[in-house]
């Protein structure tokens, strides 16, 4: 499969990892729209929230779970937003289900 984020985790593709386990990885994002900017994404293939189901949404819990443990680790005490495009609309460039963790400065208010 062709799939960027296929590839970095199998290490094709160099990142900065910020975690890792064996169900998920953390990376930080190569063009950072803010201080603080990583990605939260699944080992296993899954093309955005628009392909989970009740079989393979549990790992979303799990990532949560992780980006509260991650955020405070980068030091966010302030806040940040958690945000995942789907689709054209959602303006999604990468069809791996991943969360963005954005923060480190006061963020703009607005959602779109
Ligand atoms: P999307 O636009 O799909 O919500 O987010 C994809 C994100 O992946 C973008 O913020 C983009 O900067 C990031 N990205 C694209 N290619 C790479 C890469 O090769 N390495 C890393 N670390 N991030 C990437
Ligand atoms: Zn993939």
């Amino acid at each position: 499969m062709d799939c960027l984020f296929c590839k970095i985790i199998a290490g094709e593709i160099p990142s900065t990892k910020v975690y890792e386990d064996d169900k998920i990885l953390a990376f930080r994002d190569i063009n950072p729209q803010a201080p603080a900017h990583i990605l939260v994404i699944p080992k296993e293939h899954i093309g955005g929230v628009d392909e989970l189901n009740a079989e393979n949404s549990g790992v979303v819990g799990y990532i949560f779970a992780k980006i509260a443990e991650i955020a405070r680790q980068e030091g966010l005490k302030d806040g940040y937003r958690v945000v995942s495009n789907v689709g054209e609309h959602g303006c999604q460039s990468v069809r791996h289900l991943h969360f963005h963790i954005l923060g480190g400065k006061q963020l703009n208010g607005n959602m779109v």
